[in-house]
């Protein structure tokens, strides 16, 4: 087989930037829901968090159609998969520590695939993303386990308390919010 072309390699970087791109716009979508969701709960302080986390989604989206402009591409505005919707409690928070489990394993395959079209720059976007990422998924899994491990005394704790997040948050990954 021929060696790829740049053409051919940057090609491929755009393709797996799309597909991040893609899976970002569908975690944006999911977390408005649910914190739409948690707001009308009264679980105001879970539904805070999880509006800075599609925050985050929402800076990691244009992060990948910065590079994928950069590289001569078209950012994608599709999802990767549709919205699961009318999610209670203790369904959430599961939910999302696997669908970013999901990402990360993800991203790491893209990120091999930039590393073998010779894409240094974007292997170091990946890798700034997944451990924001995995921030997320430390908070999910923690909630997650809070839920299952305290069920309705840990919920009354946190029925009632705001869930204002302030203007020009930066989100969650990067302003210390996990405290
Ligand atoms: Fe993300
Ligand atoms: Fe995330």
């Amino acid at each position: 087989m021929a060696n790829p072309t740049k053409e051919e390699k940057r090609n491929n970087v755009i393709r797996v930037l799309n597909q991040a791109r893609a899976m970002e716009l569908q975690a944006i979508s999911q977390y408005m829901n649910q914190h739409y969701n948690l707001d009308d709960m009264d679980f105001g302080e879970l539904a805070g968090k999880v509006k800075l986390i599609a925050i985050d989604e929402m800076r990691h989206a244009e992060m990948f159609a910065e590079r994928i402009k950069e590289l001569g591409g078209e950012p994608t505005s599709d999802l990767a998969d549709s919205v699961t919707k009318g999610q209670n409690v203790n369904s959430i928070f599961p939910f999302d520590s696997d669908l970013e489990d999901d990402t990360i394993e993800a991203y790491n395959g893209f990120l091999e695939v930039c590393r073998q079209n010779g894409d240094s720059i974007t292997v170091k976007i990946f890798e700034t993303i997944i451990d924001e990422e995995q921030i997320h998924l430390n908070y999910f899994d923690n909630i997650a386990g809070h839920i299952e491990n305290l069920g309705d005394a840990y919920l009354a704790r946190i029925a009632g308390t705001p869930s204002a997040t302030g203007l020009g948050t930066n989100g969650f990954a990067v302003s210390g919010e996990q405290a």
